[in-house]
């Protein structure tokens, strides 16, 4: 069996995916992978390289440097999170409970925009 990747080198490492396309947990779909050794390593290197660009790209609400959440942005994450009281239900969610979430993480969001816009991480005493 080929590699799925280079389609040259003799598939040597499988593996499952789960790839996830929706919001509801059922909306999966598992696909092997058949990969030669190389690819199988360049690929377990993506996670890494994603990272290094996240941390390049910033703080994910206000853009600071060398971070993926900066620490007033986190602080203030977990202050509005827990005032909008959400939290991740134990096990599998059920579709009114992905909802409920789906609802809050927007609601969330807009408020770190608007928070952050406001000067919120620069406020002093944070
Ligand atoms: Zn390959
Ligand atoms: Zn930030």
């Amino acid at each position: 069996m080929l590699c799925d990747r280079c389609n040259r080198s003799q598939a040597t490492v499988f593996s499952t995916a789960v790839f996830y396309h929706g919001e509801h947990p059922g909306d999966c779909t598992s696909r092997q992978r058949n990969l030669c050794l190389v690819c199988a390593d360049s690929e377990d290197q993506d996670p890494a390289s994603k990272m290094a660009a996240a941390l390049e790209a910033g703080c994910y609400y206000c853009g600071k440097k060398g971070v993926l959440v900066c620490s007033p942005c986190a602080a203030e994450l977990r202050r509005i999170n827990e005032e909008k009281g959400y939290s991740l239900p134990k096990g599998r969610p059920t579709r009114e409970e992905m909802r409920h979430i789906a609802k809050i993480r927007e609601e969330v969001a807009e408020h770190m925009k608007k928070w952050v816009a406001e000067g919120g991480p620069d406020q002093p005493g944070r």
